[in-house]
Formats: C-alpha cells, sequence, structure tokens
C-alpha cells in the first residue's frame, strides 16, 4: 500500500542535466511538497569534458568524479542502479540496481536525463576492438593501456611488434576525439623519453574524421589553427577518412591505408541513452522529441533533456534545430526543466527552454588550446586560461575546484606521470561492458514486466 501522499519525483541520470535539475529542486521545494528520488550507477557526477585529461594522466580519476553526498543538505533519496525501461502509461520505472535485482519504481513525475552513449557504425569489428571515452572507467582504461603499449614495445625483440604498439588510432575530430588524441600524444611524447629503447619516431598518432574539417563549430581560422598546433606536434591528421575495417593488431581506413595498431579510440560521435527506446515513443535522431518546455507532449509528468533529449533550440530561430549535445546547454537545461516541473506541480504554467551557446574551449594540453568564447577567437596562452577557468568555475564542488587545480598544479611543476595501475588489466574492454549498452528492456519487455510485477506502491 501508498503510504506517501507527496508527489513522487523521480530523476533518471546524475550528469549535467539530472544534478543540475535535483539541486534546484531540493533548493526550490519544501520537503512537503514532493519526494525526490535519483536513480544513478554511479556515486558521482562526472565531469566529462576534463576525460581527455584523465586519461593523459593530468587530473586523477576522483578530480573529476564529483560526491552526489557532498552536503547534507543533499535530502534526495538515491538509487544505486540504471533504469533499463519505462512504462509511460503505467508510469513505472525499471530499474536494475548495481546488484543486478530488478525493481519497479514508480513516479508522478519523470525527469528523463540518462545522457548519451557512444554511437557505433556497422564496420567490421569496431565493437570489439574499438575503446570508447565516455565514462571514467574508459579513460582510465585507456591510460593504462597506452602505458602498456609503450611497455611491452619496449619489451620486445619484435620490429613489427613494436611498431604496431606504437601507433595510435583516434576516430573523430569533435572536442572529444581531438583533445582525447593531443592530451594522449603528449603523454608518449613525455613518457617516451624513460624508455632509452626505445625510438621516439615510431611512435605515431593518427587523427582521422570522415568530415572535411576538424572541430568545424571553432570556424575557418581557428580550426586551422587547431589542425596546425596538432601537425606540428606529429599528429597524422587525415579528414574525409573512416574505418573501414577493425583488428586486434591493425586497422584499415576506408583511404585504404592499412595501419599497424592495438589502439583504436572511436569517439565519433554519440547517440541517445538505449533508455529512449525503450518508452516506444516519437524521437528525432534517436532522442525523445520533446517541447521547448522539455515535457513529452501527451504524457503528463514526462520530461526529458540533455544528451538524449531532442530540445528545439529557440534560440537559432529555425524550427527544425535542436540543441547541440553539450554540456553548456544540459546544465542549464536541468535547471530549467526543475523550474518547469515545480510550475506542473504548483499548477503554474511552464517556460520554454532559451540559451545563446557561449562559444567552445579546446584543451589541447600543456600551453596549447584554441577557444571562442562569446565570439572572441583565442589561441595559446589566453585560449588556455579561458578553456581551464571555465571548466574550473563550471565544476560544482570547492573540493572538486580544489583537486582540479592542484592537479593541474602539480603537473606544471612535477611533470607528467607514467604508472600503469593494472587496476583493469585482462578484463573485457569492449564498448558494451563499460556503457552497458545491452542492459536494457524492449519496450514489449518493459510492459510484461511491469503487468506481471504490477504496480509497486
Ligand atoms: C570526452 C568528452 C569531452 C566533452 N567536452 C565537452 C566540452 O568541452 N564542452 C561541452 O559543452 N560539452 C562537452 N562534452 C559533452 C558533454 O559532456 C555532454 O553533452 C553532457 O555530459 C550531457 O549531459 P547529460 O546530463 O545529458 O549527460 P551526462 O553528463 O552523460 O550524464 C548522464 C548520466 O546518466 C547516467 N546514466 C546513463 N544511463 C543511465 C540509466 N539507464 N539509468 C540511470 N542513469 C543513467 C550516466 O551514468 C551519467 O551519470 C564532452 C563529452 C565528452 C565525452
Amino acid at each position: 500500500m501508498n503510504t506517501v501522499t507527496r508527489p513522487r519525483i523521480l530523476v533518471v541520470g546524475a550528469g549535467f542535466a539530472g544534478v543540475e535539475c535535483v539541486r534546484r529542486l531540493e533548493r526550490k521545494l519544501s520537503p512537503d511538497e514532493a519526494d525526490v528520488t535519483l536513480v544513478t550507477p554511479f556515486a558521482y557526477q562526472l565531469y566529462l569534458p576534463l576525460l581527455p585529461q584523465v586519461a593523459s594522466g593530468v587530473l586523477t580519476p576522483q578530480s573529476i568524479a564529483v560526491s552526489l553526498r557532498r552536503s547534507k543538505k543533499y535530502r534526495t533519496r538515491i538509487i544505486p542502479g540504471g533504469a533499463i525501461g519505462v512504462d509511460l502509461k503505467a508510469k513505472v520505472c525499471v530499474i536494475r540496481t548495481i546488484t543486478d535485482r530488478i525493481v519497479n519504481e514508480p513516479y508522478d513525475y519523470i525527469v528523463l536525463a540518462p545522457g548519451s552513449i557512444t554511437r557505433t557504425f556497422d564496420i567490421p569489428g569496431l565493437t570489439e576492438h574499438a575503446f570508447g571515452m565516455k565514462t571514467l572507467a574508459e579513460a582510465a582504461y585507456i591510460r593504462d593501456h597506452v602505458i602498456s603499449q609503450l611497455d611491452l614495445a619496449d619489451a620486445s625483440q619484435d620490429p613489427e611488434e613494436r611498431a604496431s604498439r606504437l601507433q595510435f588510432v583516434v576516430v573523430g575530430g569533435g572536442y572529444a576525439g581531438t583533445e582525447t588524441a593531443a592530451c594522449l600524444q603528449r603523454l608518449t611524447h613525455a613518457a617516451v623519453k624513460r624508455y632509452p629503447r626505445l625510438d621516439p619516431g615510431l611512435i605515431k598518432w593518427h587523427l582521422i574524421d570522415i568530415a572535411p574539417k576538424l572541430m568545424p563549430e571553432l570556424g575557418e581560422k581557428l580550426g586551422s589553427s587547431a589542425q596546425e598546433i596538432l601537425r606540428r606536434r606529429g599528429i597524422e591528421i587525415s579528414l574525409g577518412t573512416s574505418i573501414a575495417k577493425a583488428g586486434p593488431e591493425e586497422v584499415t581506413f576506408t583511404d585504404g591505408r592499412v595501419v599497424p595498431t592495438r589502439t583504436l579510440i572511436w569517439t565519433a560521435g554519440v547517440v541517445a541513452s538505449p533508455l529512449i527506446a525503450t518508452l516506444g515513443a516519437e524521437t528525432v535522431k534517436g532522442r525523445l522529441a520533446v517541447a521547448p518546455e522539455m515535457n513529452l507532449p501527451g504524457n503528463d509528468g514526462v520530461f526529458a533533456l540533455g544528451d538524449s533529449a531532442a530540445v528545439p533550440d529557440l534560440a537559432k530561430g529555425d524550427d527544425s534545430a535542436m540543441c547541440p549535445p553539450t554540456a553548456q546547454h544540459a546544465l542549464r537545461q536541468g535547471r530549467h526543466v526543475a523550474d518547469n516541473v515545480i510550475a506542473t506541480l504548483r499548477g503554474q504554467a511552464m517556460k520554454p527552454y532559451v540559451h545563446k551557446d557561449l562559444g567552445l574551449v579546446v584543451d589541447l594540453g600543456g600551453t596549447d588550446a584554441v577557444s571562442k568564447p562569446l565570439g572572441i577567437e583565442l589561441r595559446g596562452l589566453p585560449a588556455q586560461a579561458v578553456a581551464r577557468g571555465y571548466h574550473w568555475s563550471a565544476l560544482r564542488t570547492n573540493v572538486a575546484k580544489t583537486r582540479v587545480m592542484t592537479n593541474w598544479l602539480l603537473n606544471a611543476v612535477a611533470g607528467d606521470d607514467f604508472v600503469r595501475t593494472g587496476f583493469q588489466a585482462r578484463k573485457a574492454a569492449r564498448l558494451k561492458d563499460f556503457e552497458y549498452t545491452d542492459a536494457y528492456l524492449t519496450p514489449e519487455q518493459v510492459r510484461e514486466h511491469v503487468e506481471g510485477t504490477g504496480r509497486q506502491e
């Protein structure tokens, strides 16, 4: 029997969007007004834009994992697990807890913010051999993997093995791929000095993209500057090129080149979390089609935002434009959706989401960076100051800010370190293992499960 009479608000996902929403709800709603519950597989909010710096060891993993339990004022109930399906009619979310128990969580309002997963294509060998850059575990894994390639190449007497271990391929010329290639190239460039048996000339990083330009959002001049910086550092950039085939020891490019490598990092875009498909509702390119108020038309109390939702971009003045999947939008949408949930709860009118893009910052490691805050093009140190200043101020807690700043200072003074932890050695490292993409139910399975178990109220 349901002993709770307060409306139940369920937020799915503790990323930029979900955490902003929860914190705003906690601040603006009195405890008597509603119960707030958050479903999240991890006990932290991950600051994704700094993930490449974790992969390169400039930052420790913990410094960008912002605790969800930092303050006593946080009163949201947290369910440790992942939502694997939502029955919109029954208003039940099906959750797999971290102990693999499947539970039903009824709600009156649901805010869907499960973000996105790495987008893959039907390329032979891709899902078996590529690593993603979307989770903390992936970043930590890649770091160990890259350092282990240097260790193994150093120990090997076989020139072919050495050559293949010292070539690295990153696919995706957006900010995630470009920053990843740039930061990791810096790491191997610095590390190789500690391996006197290795010829630094054998280390080669490839950055490839099917598009004709890297990060087209930067514009012609700044995009060329970024490209120039990377080329100067020895990163081979191939545009208009993708992967035709991936294997354990080589990758074939679509232009016919076969690159011997054991490292393929795939950052060629994202798609909405598979949770969205379990709703059986209308989508735009996989993202849930929501109104400018971020509610799902025809379904009372359902909201979606961030990377998982197609939120109309009203600031663009073009009816078909939707907000790009960026942290900038996700966190603002988080606050805005909280206000709209509260408005609905109190019988007031909701407001549409409007935000004009503030620009882009791209940290290429060291003093290399390009930034375009509010349309102003910056390069080098000023761009780096803006990039780091922006990320630093966007971190949610003072502890996270202090950890990140301390790590940056330590790295600037003491340089990189090349410790391979071995924590994840010999573990399965496919995309689906890190991103749990096969955990979800089909809409029919959700319905059957919910009908079979009955609503638990
Ligand atoms: C390497 C990298 C660099 C980036 N750099 C930038 C940048 O410089 N600037 C910028 O604006 N954007 C950047 N982005 C994009 C930005 O991080 C995303 O757009 C943003 O994180 C989206 O926020 P979100 O809340 O929708 O999703 P996320 O922040 O991804 O949060 C989703 C949350 O939901 C959880 N979750 C997933 N599935 C479930 C489930 N089934 N049940 C419960 N919880 C679930 C996840 O664990 C996660 O905590 C970058 C992304 C990457 C990967």
